[in-house]
């Protein structure tokens, strides 16, 4: 079994959702007391916040560089990055790394993909939402059409990643207006809807709602299983 290694703390509530699914889908494929080889470094995600907030994605990117060097010193063999808005410096984590990174967009993509889902919602947080660096990776690799919520919703949405689920708080009434605007995403064209922020799930589940749900963090995290048992 290859090891994991995972780039996490943004947030830790997402990441214990990668720490449960990955021993979970090791313990399921070898049974018994089996369990994921992992080595994780959780960053302090009030530092990163402040910089994505303020647009110094160049000092994240030096610092989970820097993280991510220490996962591969620490005997990983492949990295995740435990967010989908943090792949917005994927590319410069991955130019100091020698082993390999698995893409969040990519896994998600390769499952849309086998189930024949060419248009999506997509949700996430302003930044995933609004830029390129994932819409358009979905786009240009996958040839996959992305439908993002109007601007009021983007700041609803965002603002419960980072006001309730990255402090652990699920909301009843957010739930619902996640809901209302899975809906009409749904109303708009949409076939599933990619829950693209690693939190989402803690807050919305596919008994929910009839519309598909992907949960990035989910299919992230099964593909990582895969790789590791390959
Ligand atoms: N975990 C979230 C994501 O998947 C948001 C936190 C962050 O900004 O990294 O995008």
């Amino acid at each position: 079994m290859k090891t994991i290694g995972l780039l996490g703390g943004m947030s830790w509530e997402s990441t214990a959702s990668y720490y449960k699914a990955l021993n979970e889908g090791v313990k399921r494929a070898l049974g018994g007391l089996h369990s994921a080889k992992i080595c994780l470094y959780s960053v302090d995600f009030d530092e990163i916040e402040k910089l994505q907030h303020q647009g110094r994605w160049d000092e994240t990117a030096e610092i989970l560089a820097t993280a991510a060097k220490a996962v591969e010193a620490g005997g990983a063999d492949f990295l995740l990055i435990c967010t989908n808005t943090m792949h917005k410096v994927a590319t410069e984590i991955e130019a100091a790394l020698s082993i390999p990174l698995l893409h969040i967009a990519d896994a998600t993509a390769e499952q849309l993909l086998q189930d024949n889902r060419r248009k999506v919602g997509l949700l996430g947080t302003r930044f995933t939402m609004e830029q390129d660096f994932y819409k358009g990776r979905l786009t240009q690799k996958y040839g996959i059409d992305v439908i993002v919520p109007d601007n009021d919703q983007q700041t609803r949405v965002h603002d419960v990643i980072y006001s309730e689920l990255c402090l652990g708080q699920v909301n009843e009434t957010s739930r619902q207006q996640y809901l209302e605007i899975i809906a009409d995403l749904h109303s708009q064209g949409a076939e599933a809807i990619i829950l693209g922020c690693t939190e989402i799930a803690l807050l919305v589940k596919q008994s929910d709602t009839q519309i598909p749900l992907y949960d990035t963090t989910a299919i992230h995290a099964t593909k990582a299983v895969e790789t590791a048992l390959a």
